[in-house]
């Protein structure tokens, strides 16, 4: 029964049932009315457009197209299209690239390029592993740096130049010395690079490549691109290049060991007693590593692993997911690069070091391609530091992978979670809500297993490379100063390191280096001296330099460069007098016992840091210091002893 007619509702009065009729009514005419009156209207205004074609059409403007390029003009009228205007413009399309097949494997070379000495080497060699041919182009010099800005679009930042003349001179050389023709090269040679959508001229990287190759004679040339922020699943089977889980493991993993070596190289050359000698046995140990990956085989070839894969086939889970997912999986469990992390160690321990000469401390930070490169791109500042009694603390890459990440959780946490409660989110939205912790989980446990690998191999290397920073540290650091929701170049992560360095007494000076232009290192810089007097205002006394880096202008940055890495010395000679002098020995007294000691001798050494004293040779003569205390008291308790015994013997 209904339950207004028995009475569960009560009745409505008469007029209320009037003002709902006369509503009915008055809502039906109007939709009657508009649907015949709205031909008559639009027949009438002639000339005038709809309604819905003018917001189109206004949309188009407002988004730069020319919308009477499509048939209609702004009259209105299909009849007076400007022919000849249409016919002169000509939009951009990406040139449609012969693509890099599956099949071409054997015979193409993979060209990669843009890191330092040891990361190319070391990403070679784990190239050739996963059975790819593989060469790295040289170190960008000036000479590429002027064919990069012959050959591309004026208005780029110098690290485009830079890497794009370089491949460009690598592909002049193979046509003009080693006399392969250009159809050989366009068929034998492929370029890999990363891309990104932006924000900063970063997005621009990819096109340019192309536009350098047509203009200097190799159109056609292949570059494949893998974006940065897309993940471990970028291609298919038939890709030349298989982006999958196990190349993104094998890839990182070389560019971890790379960043764990040059850190060592940085902290024993400015020390080494046979200059030379540290050059001489990293390359060694280098070469070690590269056999190592080369012959390294992949997650799921082992005969180990075929048979579970076999088996994981009988269950019907694909063989692939274990092929590409086995090498992670058993990189997690085992210590796969410790031996060879470990024997490299022996090696370098037989460099001879004496770390009772003051080095100031300058920690490198800017831009990421220019705080990273080693040749020209930089002005070779390290090697300049470092020739002028500096010892340089580079970023590792690995830095940046932990930062994309990172940067990925806080942006799908606040999209998430923008403008709704939590309530919301899940009664009404439940299957996105699973999604988005998935999506975190992911993110959250790969940076978690980088940190760890890290870590791993830097305790396989006596933990002496410099540990990664920590990200939420640096955000905190820098969020008062800089939004970090701002993205683009290094971020919000050029001010934090400045202030992480300095704050906790890690470097005696911090070197921003950017290349002329970038806008993020700009934003970065303008802010840095807010921080810099505020924390001035706090008692900290932090010695910045920015330093902008183009093909030219070298002398005056060195010139820059130098004058603050005198204050820095200074602060530096200063710490180490100081720590001389609490130690109550002359300097050459500690230098003599170290001579004597041979075990004080190995870089790899235990220095303990104390509190607030930032060189290495300060807290150096602190611990040889206590060391030959105890060794005094020991032997005045044994003289003591033995007097002793002499009186009890005599008496
Ligand atoms: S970070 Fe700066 S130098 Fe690097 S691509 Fe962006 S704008 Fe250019």
């Amino acid at each position: 029964m209904n339950a207004w007619w028995a009475g569960a509702v009560p009745r409505k009065s008469c007029q209320a049932r009037f003002l709902e009729a006369a509503h009915w009514l008055w809502h039906h005419t109007k939709v009657v009315a508009r649907s015949f009156l709205k031909p008559l209207v639009d027949s009438y205004s002639g000339s005038e457009m709809s309604h819905d074609s003018l917001t189109q059409t206004t949309k188009a403007r407002s988004f730069g197209a020319t919308p009477h390029l499509d048939g209609v003009s702004a009259a209105g009228s299909v009849s007076e299209k400007p022919a000849l205007l249409a016919a002169r413009v000509e939009h951009f399309r990406r040139p449609t690239e012969r693509p890099f097949l599956r099949s071409e494997r054997e015979r193409v070379t993979c060209l990669f390029g843009g890191l330092t000495y040891r990361h190319e080497r070391l990403m070679e060699a784990s190239f050739q592993g996963m059975g790819y041919r593989a060469a790295r182009i040289h170190t960008p010099t000036k000479a590429d740096y002027d064919t990069g800005r012959e050959c591309c679009s004026p208005g780029m930042c110098n690290p485009v130049y830079f890497t794009v003349g370089a491949l460009v001179n690598y592909l002049k050389r193979l046509r003009d010395i080693e006399g392969l023709t250009v159809g050989q090269i366009l068929d034998g040679y492929v370029f890999v690079t990363t891309g990104s959508c932006g924000p900063c001229r970063f997005g621009m990287y990819e096109s340019e490549f192309r536009l350098a190759l047509r203009n200097s004679g190799f159109d056609g040339f292949r570059v494949v691109v893998f974006q940065q922020k897309a993940g471990a699943n970028q291609s298919s089977r038939d890709d030349g290049i298989e982006v999958n889980a196990e190349f993104a493991r094998r890839l990182v993993t070389a560019l971890m060991i790379g960043d764990l070596l040059n850190d060592l190289a940085h902290q024993i050359r400015p020390y080494e007693v046979n200059p030379g000698e540290t050059e001489c046995v990293l390359e060694e140990a280098l070469e070690r590593v590269c056999t190592f990956l080369r012959l390294e085989r992949t997650g799921g070839r082992g005969a180990k692993c075929e048979v579970q894969s076999a088996r994981c086939d009988v269950l019907g889970v694909h063989r692939g997911i274990l092929r590409d997912w086995g090498g992670v999986l058993l990189q997690v469990i085992r210590n796969r690069y410790g031996r060879v992390l470990g024997e490299c160690m022996q090696l370098i321990d037989g460099i001879g070091v004496d770390y009772t000469w003051p080095r100031a401390l300058c920690k490198v930070t800017g831009e990421f391609w220019a705080q990273m490169t080693e040749g020209d791109g930089n002005f070779g500042m390290f090697s300049f530091v470092e020739s002028q009694g500096g010892e340089v603390m580079v970023e590792p890459i690995t830095t940046w992978l932990v930062y994309l990440l990172d940067s990925a959780v806080c942006r799908t946490r606040e999209v998430r979670s923008a403008g709704r409660s939590m309530h919301v989110r899940i009664v009404h939205n439940f299957g996105a809500w699973i999604v988005y912790l998935r999506k975190v989980a992911m993110l959250k446990t790969v940076s978690y297993l980088i940190r760890r690998e890290y870590e791993r191999m830097r305790r396989a290397l006596g933990g002496m490379p410099h540990p990664l920073a920590s990200m939420s540290e640096l955000r905190e650091l820098a969020r008062p100063f800089f939004n970090d929701r701002i993205t683009g170049g290094e971020g919000h992560m050029e001010v934090g390191k400045t202030l992480y360095y300095s704050v906790k007494g890690l470097s005696h000076m911090v070197l921003s280096l950017k290349p002329f232009g970038c806008l993020p290192s700009t934003q970065s810089d303008g802010v840095q001296r807010a921080a810099l007097s505020y924390y001035g205002r706090q008692g900290y006394d932090i010695l910045f330099l920015p330093v902008e880096t183009s093909g030219e202008g070298e002398i005056g940055a060195r010139g820059r460069v130098l004058m603050a890495l005198e204050q820095a010395k200074a602060r530096c000679e200063r710490e180490f007098e100081a720590c001389v002098e609490k130690t109550g020995y002359a300097v050459e007294d500690l230098r003599g016992y170290c001579a004597c000691h041979g075990e004080l001798r190995r870089p790899f050494q235990r220095v303990c840091k104390r509190k607030g004293i930032v060189g290495r040779a300060a807290n150096f003569v602190l611990n040889i210091a206590s060391r030959m205390d105890t060794e005094r008291d020991r032997r005045s308790l044994e003289r003591a002893g033995v007097d002793a015994a002499i009186r009890a013997r005599s008496g």
